[in-house]
């Protein structure tokens, strides 16, 4: 077989991809026919493929190039790293620099007295570290008993067996045996889609205290934690009415439930502080991290823990942990992104300015007859696609009809966004300026006008 390298033609690299490689949550075949977009290099915010397209990203890849791409700083850290100590592992009471380093830095960081952290190499890794950590917790407390754990229809919390089991895609829990026992999923705060005539305050009440309904039913001795995203990120961007979180908070109180807050998207300045948990004033007991912890520049993720927590877990032994649990190449990676972050002060960006531009901009996309409501906290933001936007209708056509028209028209126009259901989400790298989100904008509204044409040339509209 002759090299495979950037020069091949597309047609041959969508061969031979088609051939060989399975890509996740992807019809194969389907893909396999049309051939995948080949994306060669990026800088900045700028992804550039195999045709010569430019291509502003404004997913930052899958919501984590926080800091952009390109960044010679962490290539750099990574091949000095590599020379110096490619791998060693953490268990069998060795250590090393950058997970000391790193874990010491996510201490300072991170709010209240989180600081203890279980490295993995993923988001899905660190939620089911999470899962054995507050069972395992229960357990040395005296109370086995106490094992299940409440999370959200719609959330995402990851795609392995447990990380996957937590999450409430129905359409992933009917593929491969999933949930695991003793999960259980309440409702989600999605006002738009499920608020009916309730106003976003009476429903956000609603929706948080079936929290203490769940309870009740499932008894206070066996719940052991509420798991969920400050804002859920793939379940389409929904922002909770700002009576949600208080209401949990006090829920989770008042029945000593421990809070794990999944901040795999919302971490590291997506909502203009370090954390979503800060933005929505929620107090964790237990913070998931991946994704912006590196800008995407190697998998690393983890569990941030509380004193309490840390404390228990540490009195008999832990019977897990993943060969690559804090891996000294990826923790010097992340240290480096986490240095750019706060040096940059790229959060501050993010809060006073990127974040501010970007809302006016945004909220104005709610004036085109498609768009229903445009929300968004810092740099992530969503758009409901809708027929009536006073009763906030669904189209005629199956979920996500219109969201994939949407999504093709924006790719054409050289713009990432992508679709959930008939909702448009964005997440752009942190580190995008004005003119930049003037061009995302642009190409943001002629990918409706011409989906808007299209919509109604099929007579959905
Ligand atoms: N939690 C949340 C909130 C996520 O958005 C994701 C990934 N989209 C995950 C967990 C899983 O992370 P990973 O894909 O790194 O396993």
């Amino acid at each position: 077989m002759s090299a495979i390298t950037n020069h091949l033609p597309t047609a041959e690299l969508q061969a031979l991809d088609a051939a060989h490689h399975m890509h996740p949550f992807t019809t194969g075949n389907e893909l396999a026919e049309k051939g995948a977009r080949v994306i060669m290099r990026a800088k900045g915010v700028t992804l550039t493929d195999s045709e010569g397209n430019e291509i502003l990203d404004g997913m930052a890849g899958l919501w984590c190039v926080n800091i952009g791409y390109g960044r010679e700083e962490l290539a750099e850290v990574a091949a000095r790293q590599i020379r110096e100590l490619p791998f060693y592992n953490t268990f069998f009471q060795t250590t090393h620099v950058p997970a000391i380093a790193l874990a010491s830095k996510l201490a300072e960081l991170a709010p209240g007295d989180l600081n203890h952290v279980f490295f993995a190499g993923s988001g899905s890794e660190a939620n089911d570290t999470n899962i054995r950590m507050v069972r395992t917790y229960w357990a040395m407390k005296g109370k086995p008993s106490k094992s299940i754990i409440i999370s959200r229809k719609n959330a995402y919390h990851g795609s392995s067996m447990g990380s996957g089991s937590l999450g409430g895609m129905t359409y992933m829990h009917a593929q491969g045996g999933m949930p695991i026992p003793d999960i259980h999923h309440i409702n989600q705060p999605h006002w738009w889609a499920e608020g009916g005539d309730s106003t976003p305050a009476e429903f956000g009440l609603a929706r948080a205290r079936e929290l203490e309904t769940a309870i009740g039913e499932l008894g206070e001795d066996r719940v052991a934690a509420f798991i969920a995203e400050p804002i859920q990120g793939a379940g389409g961007v929904i922002i909770p009415p700002e009576t949600y979180w208080p209401e949990i908070q006090r829920i989770c109180d008042k029945y000593e439930i421990l809070l794990i807050a999944d901040e795999v998207i919302c971490g590291f300045g997506r909502t203009g502080n370090w954390f979503g948990s800060q933005t929505l004033g929620i107090r964790p007991d237990i913070m998931t991290i991946a994704k912006g912890l590196s800008s995407g520049y190697a998998p690393i993720g983890g569990s941030i823990v509380s004193d309490e927590v840390a404390g228990v877990i540490g009195s008999g032994e832990f019977n897990h942990g993943y060969t690559y649990s804090g891996h000294p190449v990826a923790s010097a990676v992340a240290l480096e992104n986490l240095r750019i972050l706060e040096e940059e002060n790229v959060i501050d960006h993010v809060r006073d300015v990127a974040g501010p531009y970007m809302k006016e901009k945004w909220q104005a996309l709610a004036d085109h007859p498609l768009v229903g409501e445009a929300r968004i906290v810092g740099l992530m933001g969503s758009i409901a696609l809708t027929p009536h936007k006073e009763s906030r209708a669904k189209f005629a056509s199956d979920e996500g009809t219109v969201g994939l028209i949407c999504r093709e028209r924006c790719f054409a126009n050289n713009l990432v966004m992508r679709h959930v259901g008939d909702r448009m989400v964005m997440s752009p790298p942190l580190v995008i300026q004005p003119t930049e989100i003037d061009t995302m904008i642009d190409r943001a509204g002629r990918a409706l006008d011409e989906c808007y044409a299209e919509v109604k040339s099929q007579g959905l509209f």
